[in-house]
């Protein structure tokens, strides 16, 4: 019976926010869990999220009724259009299946799930999904969910805080054929550090020779840099390049729509693909899987998407609302190393700056990961990741003197 079963770990983020919640001092800092806060560290909704909800609650027509199981018909396609680029072949030749899904998480999931089911690379070893170690936590329990076996792909230099470039391509170059590889598409989670775009032509060339998968999963796209087309160029260079390849696709972070949970998923068949209908029949296969894990996905994020995805001048809004956001963040990460710089605390801290996205890795250690919350109540994951929206002008000083402070220790 169910006495059998054993008690799990708490979810490290989750514990940590419930820590933070009991902490009592007032000069508490909570950099843990990765969303967007406003210089007064309050959730932010963007601008152009409240014109859309108003234009919606207007709307004499709006009803509760299902959503087709693929989803909003002008989300999913506004969503491609986003990802892959207004003028992409896949989009040009119809070779872009999209489903409406629970934000990001339910896209990594249908992706895999698809996966486990239909992958069929030429050596069995190859069904295995290469993730950069290190990744976003959920990644390892969702593919072990659908019992894809998973393997890690060297990623961050603790030594340099950057890309270990040398590691990660000898690493993907000697995974057996077929392997599948998931990618961030931009802000690299956690660790904020991504490829230059030479670096990503040579990922994508070794990964062509290999006759790789590529997964991609992009959280971030116009919040890490402020430009949409900047954030997916990964993506569409790989698209370009004749990838068949399937990307999970988020509006948590970039429209500050987190719990609404809107998000998609699409397959892209590679141009070179021999059968006319193969398209058609990935979909109908993601039509079954989609309709026996929720039927049918959550209307109200979409449609908030939806609407602005799809109006000139919404969109252009959103574009402001993101560059206020990645701006912000901007700020934060200059403020942050130059007080450290003018402080003279010991070792290099040009990767605070170079880093990009929600995230960055400071360097701390456990150890003082641990130190800055017992003595200065500072709240960071342990792998010294801080999502830097938590930092704003009354905290980033008090911040960079306590971390002053547990290095020199
Ligand atoms: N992938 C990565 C790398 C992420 O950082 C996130 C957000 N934490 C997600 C996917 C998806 O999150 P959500 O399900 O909230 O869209």
């Amino acid at each position: 019976g169910a006495d059998a079963v054993p008690q799990a770990a708490e979810d490290p983020l989750f514990g940590l926010m419930a820590a933070y919640r009991k902490d009592e001092d007032p000069k508490k800092v909570d950099l843990g869990i990765g969303a967007y806060r406003d210089n007064n560290a309050k959730p932010w909704v963007l601008p152009v999220v409240k014109q859309a909800d108003e234009l919606l609650r207007k709307d004499p027509n709006l009803n509760h009724e299902y959503l087709p199981i693929a989803g909003l018909p002008d989300f999913t396609s506004a969503s491609q259009k986003l990802i892959l680029g207004e003028d992409s072949p896949a989009i040009a030749d119809k070779r872009a299946v999209s489903f409406q899904t629970i934000s990001g998480t339910g896209a990594v999931h249908l992706g895999a799930l698809f996966l486990a089911k239909f992958y069929n690379p030429p050596v069995s070893e190859a069904k295995t999904v290469h993730v950069s170690s290190p990744t976003w936590a959920n990644h390892n329990q969702i593919f072990s969910n659908v019992q894809l076996p998973m393997k890690n792909y060297p990623y961050f230099s603790r030594e340099t805080c950057s890309l270990d470039f040398d590691g990660m391509i000898s690493s993907i170059q000697s995974a057996p054929t077929g392997s599948i590889i998931l990618l961030h598409a931009c802000a690299h989670n956690p660790t904020g550090v991504d490829p230059t775009q030479d670096q990503w032509k040579k990922i994508a060339e070794v990964m062509k020779e290999k006759h790789h998968f590529p997964f991609f999963d992009t959280a971030y796209q116009g919040f890490a840099s402020g430009s949409l087309s900047k954030d997916g160029w990964a993506i569409r260079y790989f698209v370009e390049q004749g990838f068949e390849l399937v990307i999970a696709q988020s509006y948590a972070k970039n429209f500050g729509l987190y719990g609404e949970r809107a998000g998609c998923f699409h397959f892209v068949t590679s141009p070179s693909s021999i059968a006319q209908d193969t398209i058609a029949r990935v979909g109908s296969q993601l039509a079954i899987l989609q309709r026996s894990e929720i039927s049918n996905p959550p209307a109200y994020g979409a449609r908030i998407a939806s609407m602005v995805l799809n109006d000139e001048k919404l969109f252009a809004q959103w574009e402001e609302d993101l560059r206020t956001m990645s701006g912000r963040i901007m700020e934060m990460r200059k403020a942050l190393r130059s007080k450290l710089e003018e402080m003279g605390t010991p070792g290099t801290w040009n990767h605070i700056t170079d880093q990009i996205g929600m995230f960055s890795f400071t360097g701390l250690n456990e150890e003082q990961v641990q130190k800055m919350k017992e003595k200065f109540h500072v709240y960071m994951t342990k792998n010294g990741r801080i999502s830097m929206a938590g930092l704003n002008t009354n905290n980033v000083d008090y911040f960079a003197e306590s971390m002053d402070s547990v290095v020199r220790e």
